[in-house]
């Protein structure tokens, strides 16, 4: 009877607390249908805005956890303006379990994925059944909940034997369903056909070296690459930088995202992005400036790319400002203006400038009694030949 009591009082808790369906208090950044965005501030350049992109996701469609609908919303949620559903055209892992869920529908005529892992082995004639263009699609519809906030890049990753051949992603396609060859050189044309911008994939990964393969220097030979991923993820591949500038290929930092996104945030940094410069979100201007090779790659804290671009980049991050003259020299702030923090060599020492902080530092006289230039390395930056950008600010006059 005791026993029965307690169950009956339970029940009775139960019902009055669900019937009443109060909110947790103090909950105002978690009310229903509201999202929290993380606003990463980088400065304006020459006149150009820095959007940040990510240009190499996966999906559902492909071999990866999310849907695109959630990839669109985690990436505004991570603070990019610019999205790309790269989905591999030769390896859909989720086909054959899609075609089961779907078991009911075709007659129960369809029981076998076909053609869905052709990259070492090609496709038969019966060709590639899954629509290529679906992914971007649902990605395009999602951004629709941000308007001109996040821009999507129709695309898609041609996906090969990565020792001799390698990864290929085409940006700006019109139809992903019409790149697939048996031939990869001739997967390379057709989306070029598309006018798509073409971009060599991780170009060490799974690979010795980062040096050029006999099918990428034939594909260079035939102006089939616009562009190299220096950092995917957290590899970076520095001697890649190096054909960028012979070649004049704009370089990009991408996720290639798989799992989640938090990984980074939960490491406290953000995910790996390409910084665009760009004077408009729109597809004509971005397109525009990858072929002018405005970018620079960003990974785990660390930005590489071209060194003007570098310099105009940091400059317009960090002002430099004299406190005073002093007799034995003067003292300087250097404050930053931005979501990126900055590890500094200064002389002998190294000096961490976190964002939205000012540091001040001291700077000696030269042998004529003159007060000398502000002269820094940037530790997190990398230009060609794996070396840090110099950072010169010319002595201000008193
Ligand atoms: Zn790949
Ligand atoms: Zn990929």
């Amino acid at each position: 009877m005791k026993r029965l009591f307690l169950v009956l009082a339970l029940v009775a808790f139960a019902i009055t607390n669900v019937a009443a369906q109060k909110r947790i208090p103090e909950t105002v950044n978690l009310l229903p249908n509201t999202q929290r965005r993380v606003e990463i501030i980088l400065p304006q350049v020459n006149g150009m805005n820095v959007y940040k992109a990510d240009l190499h996701t996966h999906s559902i469609y492909s071999d990866a956890e999310l849907t695109p609908e959630q990839r669109v919303r985690e990436a505004w949620l991570d603070g990019l303006d610019i999205f790309a559903m790269t989905d591999h055209v030769e390896y859909r892992r989720h086909e054959p379990n899609m075609l089961k869920f779907l078991k009911g529908y075709n007659d129960g005529k369809a029981k076998k994925a076909i053609n869905y892992n052709v990259i070492r082995k090609a496709a038969t004639e019966e060709g590639i059944k899954a629509d290529l263009n679906l992914p971007t699609q649902l990605a395009q519809k999602a951004a629709k909940a941000y308007g001109e906030a996040m821009l999507i890049i129709p695309a898609c990753e041609i996906t090969r034997e990565p020792k001799t051949i390698g990864h290929f992603n085409a940006l700006f396609t019109t139809d992903n369903n019409a790149i697939y060859d048996i031939d990869p050189m001739q997967s390379l044309r057709n989306a070029r056909k598309q006018g798509a911008l073409i971009t060599q994939n991780h170009p060490g990964w799974s690979r010795k070296n980062c040096n050029i393969t006999e099918f990428e220097q034939a594909a260079f030979d035939e102006g089939l690459i616009d562009g190299v991923e220096i950092m995917n993820g957290i590899s970076f591949y520095p001697k890649a930088m190096q054909r960028c500038i012979d070649k004049k290929l704009y370089m990009l930092a991408c996720t290639d995202v798989h799992g989640l996104t938090s990984t980074y945030r939960n490491c406290g940094v953000f995910r790996t992005m390409t910084f665009i410069f760009a004077k408009e979100n729109t597809s004509k201007a971005i397109r525009k400036a990858l072929e002018k090779r405005q970018t620079l790659a960003y990974s785990a804290g660390h930005i590489a790319g071209e060194s003007a671009l570098l310099q105009e980049f940091f400059k317009a991050s960090v002002n430099c400002k004299l406190l005073a003259h002093g007799k034995k020299g003067s003292s300087y702030a250097l404050t930053n203006t931005t979501s990126i923090g900055y590890k500094l060599r200064v002389g002998r020492s190294t000096l961490e400038l976190p964002p939205f902080q000012t540091i001040t530092i001291n700077v000696g006289l030269d042998k004529e009694g003159k007060h000398k230039d502000v002269v820094l390395h940037v530790a997190n930056m990398w230009e060609v030949g794996y070396k840090n950008p110099k950072i010169v600010y010319k002595a201000a006059k008193k």
